[in-house]
């Protein structure tokens, strides 16, 4: 029951954007349970590209002094607050990179929960529903969310292979479903930066039928973005003629690049068909910003735009497919510590990892 919600979660907290890479265990007193509520006893955790832009500051500063960061977490329903309908003790679920939302506004009413204006991020937030508490990540023993925020895991899917879909997954599903629709059958998409989330949507874009092109700045990717799902790939730093070769192709373009370093926008809009979409998930540093004339979308009436997460409607669309068509993350698990953070997030920070790290082995960590 709720009583029996410890009043203290252990997780690896950072005091500084100086010592972005070196968490440290800490003990901190949990939010308080509102009645839509569950509590959820983490058995893992992915590490996100936003993780390591959040630890440096790079979007702005973070408030605690003790502040432990993820968002891709699965674990088991350990409390349910009094008004919760959808979930049970013992339930395995998943939560991501937010935690709650208003639920009255339109957004909330119609599949777009992710978009509301008092939305409560899991990490790095402040929820005005709970005292103004400061939220902490899944780097942790325990979360507690929204009901709203909880996914249920379907058995096929093991919890290190779930963990990143429910940030990395959802992020890049929700774009290419609401701009290329569940039957993608000739159509052709294009994925820039294949990390942590250009891997799934290479995935899911051929899960959905498109034909699949992936970007990557060099060709190191080339072997694994086939075996991933992609038809044909450019290395955007070596191929001298993609712009010219790959002139109106294109019906969609999903740019998931953490950094905007090699990234000419005139020239991926330029291999657009006519009105078609250049959608960035992908979130640099703020101080950096995409250098664009309005000339660059004239002659083929393109547009730019964003997306942010995706709706719980379609997270459980994704993982129905995930589980229905074996699409999975390329996962490399290290068991949670202060030494596995330190490790894991200097090497997601140089490229260093194929293609996700997922914190493991929590039982042992939190006891
Ligand atoms: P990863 O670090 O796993 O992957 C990022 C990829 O971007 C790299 O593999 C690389 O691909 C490419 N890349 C890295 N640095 C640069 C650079 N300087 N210039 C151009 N390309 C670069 O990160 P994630 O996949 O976890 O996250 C990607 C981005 O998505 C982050 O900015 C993250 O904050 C954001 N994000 C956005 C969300 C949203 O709701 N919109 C939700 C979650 C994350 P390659 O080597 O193939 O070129």
């Amino acid at each position: 029951t709720v009583e029996t919600v410890p009043a203290t979660f252990k997780g690896y907290g950072v005091d500084s954007p100086e010592n972005w890479n070196k968490p440290k265990l800490v003990e901190y007193a949990r939010k308080k349970i509102n009645p839509k509520d569950v509590v959820v006893k983490n058995v893992c955790c992915g590490l996100c590209g936003s993780d390591i832009l959040t630890l440096k500051s790079s979007w702005g500063e973070f408030n605690r002094k003790d502040q432990v960061v993820g968002h891709e977490i699965v674990g088991h329903v350990i409390a349910i607050g009094e008004e919760v309908t959808e979930f049970k003790i013992g339930d395995r679920v998943g939560i991501g990179a937010y935690s709650s939302s208003c639920s009255e506004c339109s957004r909330c009413k119609s599949d777009n929960e992710q978009y509301c204006t008092h939305g409560v991020g899991t990490y790095n937030a402040v929820d005005t529903k709970a005292d103004n508490y400061e939220t902490q990540g899944g780097y942790s023993s325990h979360s507690i969310a929204h009901e709203q925020f909880v996914f249920p895991i379907p058995e096929a899917l093991s919890s290190s292979d779930a963990a990143p879909l429910m940030c990395a997954g959802l992020t890049v599903f929700s774009p290419l479903v609401r701009n290329i629709g569940y039957d993608a059958t000739g159509k052709t998409v294009g994925i820039i930066g294949i990390g942590g989330l250009g891997h799934l949507a290479v995935q899911y874009a051929n899960a959905l039928g498109a034909k699949v092109v992936a970007f990557s700045r060099t060709s190191s990717k080339k072997e694994q973005a086939k075996k991933l799902g992609a038809h044909e790939f450019i290395a955007t730093a070596e191929d001298k003629n993609w712009t010219t070769e790959y002139a109106d192709t294109f019906d969609f373009i999903l740019n998931c690049a953490s950094g905007i370093d090699g990234i000419n926008l005139s020239d991926y809009l330029g291999t657009l068909k006519v009105q078609q979409k250049f959608v960035s998930v992908g979130l640099p540093p703020v101080k950096d910003t995409f250098e664009i004339s309005p000339f660059s979308f004239l002659h083929h009436g393109s547009s730019f735009g964003s997306s942010l997460l995706g709706s719980k409607k379609e997270a459980l669309e994704m993982l129905k497919i995930s589980a229905e068509k074996g699409v999975k993350p390329w996962v490399e698990e290290i068991p949670i510590s202060e030494a596995g953070c330190n490790s894991a997030l200097t090497r997601c920070d140089n490229g260093d990892v194929r293609y996700r790290f997922v914190f493991t082995d929590y039982e042992k960590a939190f006891a």
